[in-house]
């Protein structure tokens, strides 16, 4: 019996079979048809020498071959491993070699990175899509038998990489387990319903996109629009044209769309949720959103969690605004001193988590998973953050990002959310550089709006009426853009190690 999420497409199918389960391409494939090539693909991937516990690396955009895919995978128990496409040769290299994968299946888009690649000891068999869809065209009746593989719920569904944020990418496992229990606490927090229309929109080698939008939307037998690749005005298509009614994005993408030239014009009446999470979200943009009437919420989590860790409901995302909400369901969260003893409402401390959608750990590195854990198997998210009286979490930043100045704390976050209220600017992060006199002070890089005008002493004396003067960065520094990773986050390692200007 297969009890992972291999099993979903054959509940589906029984279930709503006529239902539209995918759009891509101006084409859609009903949860019969999902199941039906899921299937034959299955057979194909097992007759390629595919087994229990193997791993299958996806690398491709946004397309509903991935989640195909993945659900073959995972109906021949089999470990999908989906990595960043705009990865180069060397860095696909390593993950293939370190996850040990014996297949990698490829988009179109991939051959010349493919073929760059040097290759790994374990693996046999390299399949483009378009060998995929073949057998997809030519399949017989026999390729329809169901595939009965045993899978427990504690088996590795997963190999994600993390976003790569603070450095090397690393590789988090996800059981079957955590998977389903993350699906739940989404159903639980967004009432993602059955009439759905979610709007893929984020990467789904990341962890975001495919558990909090495409599994929670599947689940309930709704609709996932496939967006190829993050555009905002393809991002604005699908919103009119499909009538999405609810969607994930991270900071930069709200940040973009709500920049955008359409964004006064457009119809979103059809919008009936929209969540941020993965990073820092400026109050004042989530209020952008709010004042068009539109429900805005945010979540806090990583790809070790699965991700989902905390959910702003609802009903609560005016009142508390800027907060990430309180524990999903079927989780618990900590705010933690140093000694690891639980630090009262308002005081920083480091996250901690606990629940069935946590990870058993990193791939082949026994060392990080160890390090991952507190006593009691609580684990580690290297953020900050502070609850409120009523146990409303606000993130502070990660512990780091933060640089201490005179001996102060600062941390980056909070004094990012303030630039952005300031009508010049687009986007702003800041970092932490060495200082003379301060031991550390802050560089802030800012992305101007289009058309707007702005110097460095103004955005300081902007800063100075809302911040202690330990908190103002030293350096304002002007960007055409700012270097991020493939979820849309911005890189602050890559901002540290660029040269300090001379001190004016
Ligand atoms: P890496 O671990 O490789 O450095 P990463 O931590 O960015 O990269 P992810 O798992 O994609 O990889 O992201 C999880 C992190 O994103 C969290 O630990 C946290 O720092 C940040 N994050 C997630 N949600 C929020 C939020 N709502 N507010 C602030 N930060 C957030
Ligand atoms: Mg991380």
């Amino acid at each position: 019996h297969n009890s992972g999420i291999g099993g979903w497409p054959a509940r589906r199918a029984m279930m709503t079979p006529d239902r539209t389960a995918f759009v891509y391409e101006d084409r859609s494939l009903t949860y019969a048809e999902v199941h039906e090539r899921v299937t034959r693909l299955a057979h194909r991937l097992r007759d390629s020498g595919v087994r229990a516990g193997d791993r299958v690396v996806y690398l491709g955009p946004n397309h509903v071959a991935f989640a195909e895919t993945m659900f073959a995978t995972h109906m021949l128990g089999g470990i999908f491993v989906p990595l960043n496409f705009r990865l180069a040769a060397p860095e696909i290299d390593y993950m293939l070699g370190h996850s040990g994968a014996k297949v990698l299946i490829h988009a179109p888009q991939c051959a010349g990175v493919v073929e760059a690649l040097t290759g790994t000891p374990a693996l046999e068999q390299i399949i483009p899509l378009e060998t995929c869809e073949s057998w997809l065209a030519q399949g017989d009746r026999t390729e329809l038998a169901p595939i009965d593989v045993p899978v427990a719920q504690d088996d590795i569904a997963l190999i994600l990489y993390t976003s790569g944020t603070t450095g090397r990418p690393k590789g988090a496992t996800l059981s079957h387990a955590n998977l389903i229990w993350n699906t739940c606490n989404m159903l639980i927090g967004v009432d993602v319903a059955g009439d759905e229309t979610t709007l893929v929109s984020a990467p789904l080698f990341h962890v975001a996109a495919l558990n909090q939008t495409l599994l929670p939307t599947f689940l309930k037998g709704g609709r996932s629009v496939i967006m190829p690749s993050w555009d905002v005005d393809a991002c604005y298509d699908l919103i009119e044209k499909h009538g999405v009614t609810w969607m994930f994005g991270v900071t930069t993408m709200f940040a973009a769309f709500a920049g955008s030239p359409r964004w006064a014009g457009a119809d979103l009446s059809s919008l009936r949720t929209l969540m941020s999470g993965g990073a820092a979200i400026p109050p004042a943009l989530i209020r952008t959103y709010q004042e068009r009437g539109l429900v805005f919420c945010q979540g806090y989590g990583m790809t070790e969690t699965a991700p989902g860790a905390t959910f702003l409901e609802a009903s609560q995302s005016v009142r508390k605004v800027g907060s990430a909400g309180v524990p999903v369901f079927f989780a618990d969260v900590r705010v933690v001193r140093p000694d690891l003893s639980d630090a009262p409402p308002g005081e920083p401390g480091e996250v901690l988590i606990q629940g069935p959608n946590v990870t058993p750990g990193y791939w082949d590195d026994a060392g990080a998973t160890a390090a991952a854990f507190a006593e009691g198997g609580w684990f580690r998210s290297g953020d900050v953050a502070y609850r409120d009286e009523e146990g409303h979490l606000y993130i502070v930043d990660r512990v780091k990002d933060m640089y201490i100045s005179g001996g102060e704390n600062v941390y980056p976050a909070e004094v990012e959310a303030v630039l952005f209220e300031h009508p010049a600017v687009a986007e702003a992060a800041v970092v932490g550089v060495a200082d003379a006199t301060w031991g550390e002070t802050g560089r802030a890089f800012v992305v101007v709006r289009p058309g707007h005008e702005v110097t460095g002493e103004e955005l300081r004396a902007f800063l100075l009426t809302r911040l202690a003067k330990y908190k103002i960065p030293r350096y304002v520094t002007f960007v055409e853009d700012l270097p991020k990773t493939g979820s849309g986050k911005i890189q602050k390692l890559k901002l540290r190690d660029l040269p300090v200007p001379s001190p004016s």
